[in-house]
């Protein structure tokens, strides 16, 4: 963009700031303007033109309806986790979401409207005051909307479901800036590909009388981490055809702790029913032998601001992706073969979502375009480093564990890998969503004819 239209479009949008002087209007030159852009991967070459602040669904409307009717580019931004930083562009207005934050609950329905760029956490924290819960991330500062509309996988995934399957209703911000509710059609659409057919301005989700939990982090010896590896997955495989009740969801994960790597799995029983949850932390504690076991009677908010200090607010590098049926014998070998290899930044990491056979959102849903119906593992590789020195070795760690994993048994892999996770360069949209993909690429003609919506994480 030459500077000439960088100044036009930035005296057109000072024009209608002035106007609109409840919206907060954020330029290059104004001192907030470095804290706004601030991101959890950093990255530095990302300078949106202005940044928009809205606080209401109906001001967000006004500015996507101003910038679309000017020809200006713009981008969404909610919680700014996306590594690929999808939520900024060059020379493109970003829409901040994050004022949009509240929680309406409706108790009768047992739902709660939610605005569209409240956080995880801030929900969480928002329903625990009425001793309500709902499927959330595994941390609390990621966007809500960002990770339900492209699958959200989390804590409560096995009881509640994914993310996606959370989105009961929606209003959206349309490609004329319009805000609608959205209708049957349009709600298909954003169960899974979001972003691509407007801005989310407020969610209807179901929210479940849940105000303790039995949750912690399990580390396991690990002094020989292949075997670890490998008896606690063997021994867990044995349990889940045995059947694992839907309350529990676990997540494993290879850390780099100060004494070394470690198998660490975050256990989370989503029952007041505690006994039970000890009887199944037990099973699970006895899958290896166990070096600390932090499982209590907890609740959602504490324990999502507890696993906030497991993961850093900011970091470099990036995370690649890759979905697998099942972690047989080969794939566990090329895990323990890599985490080995894992340079010991604390800031580097392996860690597994699951999406459990025999679950909610593990089954055919006709009314949602995600894919990923069957159950299966999301790998994250993260290929992060704190220090500056073990940037280039962490992502090159990244890449060669999952060229490995990418070479194992073909039927094995899901084609359907974790939009959110993988690089808009390197992704394919027919693949993510397969059978979907053709009806996307109609509703796209559609919805957005002129591609407004080109910078969503979702692209047709
Ligand atoms: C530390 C960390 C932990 C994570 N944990 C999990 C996890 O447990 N489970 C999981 O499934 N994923 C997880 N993710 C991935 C995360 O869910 C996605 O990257 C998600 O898209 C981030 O949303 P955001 O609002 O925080 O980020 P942003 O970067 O602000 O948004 C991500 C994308 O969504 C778009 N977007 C955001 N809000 C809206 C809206 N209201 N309307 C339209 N478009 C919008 C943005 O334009 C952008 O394209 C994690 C990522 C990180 C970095």
């Amino acid at each position: 963009m030459t500077d000439n239209l960088a100044r036009e479009r930035l005296q057109k949008l000072a024009g209608f700031f002035a106007n609109n002087p409840s919206i907060q209007y954020v330029t290059p030159t104004s001192p907030q303007y470095a804290e706004l852009c601030a991101a959890y991967v950093s990255l530095p070459d990302l300078n949106p033109l202005a940044i928009a602040r809205p606080s209401t669904v109906e001001a967000a409307a006004s500015v996507v309806s101003f910038v679309v009717t000017n020809d200006i580019p713009f981008t969404v931004r909610s919680g700014g986790h996306d590594s690929f930083g999808r939520f900024f562009r060059n020379g493109a207005v970003a829409v901040d979401l994050r004022l949009i934050n509240y929680v309406k609950i409706d108790q009768e329905s047992s739902t709660a409207r939610i605005g569209g760029g409240i956080l995880g956490g801030d929900m969480i924290r928002a329903l625990q005051k009425h001793g309500l819960a709902a499927a959330v991330g595994t941390i609390s500062s990621v966007g809500y909307a960002g990770w339900a509309m492209y699958g959200g996988y989390g804590p409560y995934s096995s009881k509640f479901g994914l993310g996606v399957d959370q989105i009961l209703a929606a209003k959206v911000i349309n490609a004329k800036g319009e805000l609608v509710d959205a209708d049957a059609e349009l709600l298909r659409a954003v169960r899974g590909a979001g972003g691509a057919f407007g801005v989310v301005a407020e969610l209807t989700i179901p929210v479940h009388r849940l105000d303790q939990t039995l949750a912690g982090a399990i580390a396991f010896q690990s002094d020989d981490l292949p075997a670890v590896i490998r008896q606690y997955n063997s021994g867990y495989q044995a349990l889940s055809a045995e059947g694992i009740p839907a309350e529990l969801t676990l997540q494993q994960s290879i850390i780099n702790l100060p004494h070394g790597k470690t198998l660490v799995v975050l256990f989370v029983w989503a029952s007041p029913d505690i006994k039970t949850g000890q009887l199944w932390a037990e099973k699970i504690c006895a899958l290896a032998p166990v070096a600390h076991n932090a499982i209590q009677p907890t609740t959602p908010l504490t324990y999502l601001t507890d696993t906030d200090r497991m993961v850093p607010s900011h970091t470099r590098g990036r995370v690649r992706t890759i979905s697998l049926k099942r972690l047989s014998d080969e794939v566990l070998d090329v895990i323990s073969a890599n985490v080995l290899k894992m340079p010991a930044d604390p800031h580097t990491l392996f860690a597994m979502h699951e999406l459990r056979t025999g679950t909610p959102s593990a089954q055919a849903h006709s009314d949602s375009v995600f894919a990923a119906r069957e159950g299966h593992f999301v790998f994250e590789i993260i290929g992060n480093a704190q220090r500056e020195e073990n940037l280039d070795r962490a992502t090159a760690w990244g890449q060669d564990f999952w060229n490995e994993l990418t070479r194992t048994d073909a039927e094995n892999v899901l084609p359907a890998t974790y939009l959110s996770l993988s690089a808009p360069e390197e992704v394919q949209m027919s693949r993510v969503f397969g059978e979907k993909y053709a009806w996307l690429v109609d509703m796209k003609g559609k919805y957005d004819p002129r591609g407004v919506f080109a910078a969503a994480t979702a692209r047709f």
